[in-house]
């Protein structure tokens, strides 16, 4: 099912928590809501949901107008942080409840719950736990329960709020590999809010980061961070450094170096930001043309990768670098020894310089 939100405005006394939204979501995508903490994530799954009304502006399900639905009419499952199963009822009947709830009509027979119950308990490979309480369970473990439980009433869309945020960093990069798998196995389309960049760049099939109540961009992970449409989205998806540019006539200045910025035809020269991702910089252990001369403060080894902090020797910049444990071998540099770093510029701004 589509998800079409059109004008939406929602404010809480005089804070407005959602300022005129306008968003697509496809059938069957799995779409991550990204922003920080108050950018208006869960009042916008909220609404989607049914539970909040808007103030102002449309809700499109498969493009019908159910703004003014009741949430139990929408046809969406939930899953929340903080997902309470019943502590007194079996994983089986916790997934089963949902079904067992429904009108005598609807309700499937005993045998027709089982079934559906233990296939839902295989695919979220839980098969095991049936007979258990959740108190019996580890919490990577219950928020799949919840999961099946979630499914159990084929709902026309998935919704998750922070789903793995309760849970340790290992927990969660496991839960989130899963919930990319499951994903791809149902294709229920499915909404879920994070404030965790690496969670929606490893798991969703479109971002839309949100700040202020506001959409900054929407895209696909590589979009939004490949190309970042304004410096909120760039700093707010992963480690920047910034560097001062003077910008005029589609160029851009940075210390010695031109770079083209065909984007900005003004003749009057402006501040701008050059924005660099660590991994975006070439080290040397030899001088360069245009290279900046470094020394470098710390190294520190991360898995495959070694990070740098370097400090620019012109003016005491901090600079953060990542490369390859392999590359930096055959540099053979040290912690305290020069260096020359040339980061690759891509993106500038404009804005007050640093
Ligand atoms: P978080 O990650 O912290 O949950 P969020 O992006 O999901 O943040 P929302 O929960 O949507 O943000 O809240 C957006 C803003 O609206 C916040 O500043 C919050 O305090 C405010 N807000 C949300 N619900 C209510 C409410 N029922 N009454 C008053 N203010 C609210």
């Amino acid at each position: 099912m589509s998800i079409c939100i059109e004008q939406v405005r929602k404010s809480f006394g005089n804070f407005v928590a959602l300022d005129n939204v306008n968003l697509n979501i496809k059938t069957g995508e799995l779409t991550a809501l990204l922003g920080p903490s108050g950018s208006g994530k869960t009042t916008l799954l909220r609404i989607i949901a049914g539970l909040e009304q808007a103030d102002s502006g449309i809700i499109r399900f498969n493009s019908e107008d159910i703004t003014g639905q009741h949430v139990s009419e929408r046809g969406v499952g939930f899953v929340f942080q903080h997902y309470a199963l019943f502590k007194h009822m079996t994983v089986f009947e916790n997934v089963a409840y949902g079904l067992t709830v429904k009108p005598k009509k609807f309700r499937p027979s005993k045998a027709e719950i089982a079934k559906k119950v233990n296939n839902l308990l295989e695919l979220v490979q839980l098969g095991w736990t049936a007979d258990r309480y959740p108190s019996q369970l580890s919490g990577g473990q219950r928020q799949r329960i919840a999961l099946a439980r979630a499914l159990a009433v084929e709902p026309k869309m998935l919704l998750l709020d922070e789903p793995f945020g309760a849970l340790d960093a290992k927990v969660r990069a496991e839960l989130r590999r899963w919930l990319r798998r499951l994903h791809d196995e149902i294709h229920v389309t499915s909404v879920f809010v994070t404030h965790d960049q690496e969670e929606a760049l490893e798991v969703a099939d479109r971002i839309v980061v949100m700040n202020k109540g506001r959409i900054e961009q929407e895209g696909t992970p590589e979009q939004v961070y490949d190309n970042p449409a304004n410096p909120f989205v760039y700093e707010f998806l992963g480690n920047v450094n910034l560097f001062h540019a003077r910008v005029k006539q589609g160029q851009s200045s940075i210390g010695q170096l031109r770079v083209p910025s065909p984007e900005y035809t003004n003749s009057e020269e402006q501040d701008g930001l050059a924005y660099v991702r660590p991994h975006e910089i070439d080290v040397f252990n030899l001088p360069q043309p245009d290279a900046i001369k470094v020394k470098l403060d710390l190294v520190t080894i991360v898995g495959p990768s070694v990070r740098l902090e370097v400090l620019a020797e012109s003016d005491q910049q901090l600079i953060h670098v990542e490369l390859p444990k392999e590359q930096f071998k055959q540099l053979n540099l040290k912690q305290g020894e020069q260096a020359w770093i040339l980061p690759r510029y891509s993106k500038v701004f404009l804005g007050e310089g640093i």
